[in-house]
C-alpha cells in the first residue's frame, strides 16, 4: 500500500477518477446483498465472466453471508458502504459515523469468513455519496479508496429494464468510460443484467476489475497493475 492520504474518486462526486482507456468500464453495485436480485445479478456475471466491486452494507451481509461467501469465491471485490445505510451521516455525529463505517466492515468480513483483524478491502463509498470532511479525513488517514461515481443508471427511478438499459448505454456512450453506479438490489436492475453485459460486450466495452492494495497512490498512475480484464469480455472483443 502507498503512504496514507486516501484516493477520492469518481467524477460526480470528487474532481479526478481512475485514469481508464476509451471504454474501459467498472462496475460497482451498491446496498446489497439481498437474495433474488443480487443472485440474478452474480449469474450474468459469472455468465459473461465479468467482476464487479460491491459496496455491502453491514447488516445485508450478516444476513446473507452465503451470498457475501459467493461473491468472494467468484473474485469480486467486497467493499464497504456502512452497517446500515443511514440517510445521511451529515446529520450523524463523527462517533456514529466511523461506527457505522467499522461495524459494516466488520460484518462484511465476518460474513466472507476473513478472520484478519485489518481491513482486507479498503473501498468505501458513502450512502448517497453524502460525505463529512472528518469523515473523510478519517478514511484518508487509513489509506482508503473513496468512491463516487461517473455515471450511473438512476436506478433509484423506478422504469422497466428495457428503459434503464437503453438510458444507461446513452450515457455510457455519452462519456465512453468510467465508473458505473448501480444497486444489486433493485429488482429492474437485476433484470436488466444480462443484456446490460451482452451489450458491454457488443459495444466493444472492456470491464476493469478493481483489486485492495492496486488502487494506492503509485500504483494508481501506473496503468496496468491495477487493471484486471474479464477474459471473457476481452474474447468477445476479438
Ligand atoms: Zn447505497
Amino acid at each position: 500500500m502507498g503512504a496514507p492520504g486516501g484516493l477520492f474518486i469518481g467524477t460526480q462526486s470528487h474532481p479526478r477518477t481512475l485514469d481508464l482507456a476509451d471504454r474501459e468500464v467498472v462496475l460497482t453495485l451498491d446496498d446489497g446483498p439481498l437474495p433474488g436480485p443480487t443472485g440474478r445479478v452474480l449469474d450474468a456475471l459469472k455468465l459473461h465472466g465479468a467482476r464487479a466491486t460491491f459496496f455491502l452494507i453491514g447488516r445485508n451481509a450478516a444476513a446473507h453471508p452465503a451470498l457475501v461467501r459467493r461473491m468472494a469465491a467468484e473474485g469480486h471485490t467486497l467493499a464497504h458502504h456502512t452497517m446500515t445505510h443511514p440517510w445521511t451521516l451529515r446529520q450523524r455525529s463523527f462517533e456514529i459515523g466511523t461506527r457505522e463505517i467499522e461495524d459494516g466492515i466488520r460484518a462484511v468480513q465476518e460474513a466472507a469468513g476473513l478472520a484478519q483483524a485489518g481491513v482486507a478491502t479498503p473501498f468505501f463509498r458513502y450512502p448517497g455519496f453524502a460525505n463529512t470532511s472528518a469523515l473523510d479525513g478519517w478514511l484518508a488517514e487509513r489509506n482508503f479508496a473513496v468512491f463516487g461515481s461517473d455515471l450511473w443508471a438512476s436506478d433509484w427511478t423506478p422504469m422497466s429494464p428495457e428503459r434503464q438499459l437503453s438510458l444507461l448505454m446513452s450515457r455510457l456512450k455519452r462519456r465512453g468510460r468510467g465508473i458505473i453506479l448501480l444497486h444489486d438490489v433493485v429488482g429492474q436492475t437485476a433484470q436488466m443484467f444480462p443484456a446490460f453485459l451482452a451489450a458491454l460486450c457488443a459495444g466493444g466495452y472492456r470491464v476493469v476489475d478493481l483489486k485492495p492494495g492496486l488502487l494506492a497512490p503509485p500504483l494508481a498512475a501506473a496503468p496496468g497493475n491495477w487493471r484486471s480484464y474479464s477474459e471473457r469480455m476481452i474474447a468477445g472483443r476479438r
